[in-house]
């Protein structure tokens, strides 16, 4: 029999009682706990939990039901099965006896196989619990011994990522260093301070420029980048001309526009006020905006760049976050400002993924177009840092529009 060996507290102030039972008990292989009164028997529950409990109902000082409902109250007695001895034909004492949560009852005089047999079965629906409750501790102490190597995981990979920034530092400066005396000599070079130049050298040299340009370019956003995920960006608005900062990107972004036989269109009111933003941080981020629509439109297509005043009262102007505008009464009057290209477009499901660092909706290594896949995460941080947020609206194989506002002053 399984539950043989099971400790049984018998708890009665009637002595021959007690040693009945103990002796029904004991021929079963049981071992047997005695309390002649009920604060004994709490205190011997307290030292050492049995797996049951045989309670007689009438005893001195603390009787059975109060000795049953404080065991019931408690969370760590709850579970030990109680059996109230009660006296034949008193159904109103076995009401009570459950009312307190009592499991199972007896009554005197105890036969013998009756009281076998209900001993047994609680004692087996007390081992089930025991079992589930032995279970439940070793999940728990998994889920705790689990929580911990993630933890652990967590924190290497928060060093890893800490390591890989200041890598992509490191490596930035490194490659800048040398940059400095190419485009030094380059620049005397094409001006002829070494000496004439073949039309042949010139043009060659000129093509050479523009890749060192471009090298500059992709170090100057490498560093832009680990500027903003170390959370050193910080910007410092002021007004800027906002027809003389997109002029600047338009002479920029120009040639390569019409070596793809693009139709580049500017579209600027001329009495636009100034716009309160940083002006080379904002310059980087229209400058990837124009990058990506270039690059991203197949030839004889269209990028357009619009300006256009809107009032406040079209769109929510945040009011909290670290780049909260601190607008004086008077200047919610917004700039909207929306680069639009007639190329690939971006498949709807992966529009919400655009902005992540690292993100190519063609991650392949055999991709066509060329790129780090940070030039967006550093365009949304950028204008976060203005407080404001990037837009973009597309449609696959007809192109996109990418759109923000900042605030314009009253000068
Ligand atoms: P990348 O260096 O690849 O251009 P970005 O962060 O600038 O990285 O852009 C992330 C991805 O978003 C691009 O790889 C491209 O898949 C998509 N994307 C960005 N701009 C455009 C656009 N104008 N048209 C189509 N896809 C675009």
């Amino acid at each position: 029999m399984e539950e043989q060996g099971s400790r049984i507290l018998v708890v009665d102030d009637v002595v021959e009682n007690v040693e009945l039972l103990e002796a029904y008990l004991s021929s079963f292989g049981y071992r047997v706990e005695k309390a002649y009164d009920g604060e004994e028997a709490l205190r011997k529950v307290q030292e050492d939990p049995p797996d049951l409990i045989l309670l007689d109902i009438m005893m001195p000082k603390l009787d059975g039901y109060e000795v049953c409902r404080r065991l019931k109250a408690s969370q760590q007695t709850l579970f030990i099965p109680i059996v109230m001895i009660t006296a034949l034909k008193e159904p109103e004492e076995r009401i009570q006896g459950i009312l307190i949560g009592a499991d199972d009852f007896l009554t005197k005089p105890f036969n013998k196989l009756e009281l076998m047999a209900r001993v047994r079965s609680l004692l087996r629906v007390k081992k089930l619990h025991d079992q589930v409750e032995a279970q439940n501790r070793l999940l728990e102490q998994r889920v705790v011994e689990r929580t911990a190597q993630l933890q652990e995981a967590i924190r290497e990979l928060q060093e890893l990522d800490r390591l890989k920034t200041e890598f992509l530092q490191n490596i930035s400066h490194e490659l800048r260093t040398p940059l400095t005396p190419i485009k030094g000599y380059l620049g005397a070079i094409l001006q002829e301070a070494l000496g004439p130049l073949s039309p042949g050298q010139r043009k060659g040299l000129l093509v050479v420029r523009e890749s060192v340009e471009r090298l500059q370019q992709l170090i100057d956003d490498l560093l832009a980048y680990v500027r903003i995920e170390a959370g050193r960006l910080k910007v410092e608005p002021k007004p800027v001309s906002l027809p003389e900062l997109l002029r600047k990107t338009w002479e920029r972004f120009l040639p390569l526009a019409q070596d793809k036989g693009q139709t580049f269109t500017f579209s600027i009111p001329s009495d636009l006020p100034p716009v309160l933003a940083d002006p080379e941080e904002l310059y980087r981020a229209v400058s990837h905006l124009l990058d990506n629509a270039i690059k991203f439109t197949p030839e004889g297509g269209r990028i357009t760049v619009t300006a256009r005043r809107v009032p406040s009262s079209q769109f929510p102007v945040p009011s909290s976050g670290p780049g909260t505008w601190n607008l004086e009464p008077g200047t919610m009057n917004f700039v909207e400002i929306s680069v639009t290209d007639t190329g690939i477009g971006i498949p709807a499901e992966k529009l919400h993924r655009i902005f992540d660092r690292f993100y190519q909706v063609d991650g392949s290594i055999t991709r066509e177009h060329g790129g780090m896949g940070i030039g967006l995460a550093i365009v949304k941080q950028v204008l976060e840092a203005h407080g404001a947020s990037i837009e973009v609206e597309s449609e696959e194989g007809r192109g996109s529009t990418f759109r923000f506002r900042l605030p314009l002053t009253d000068r």
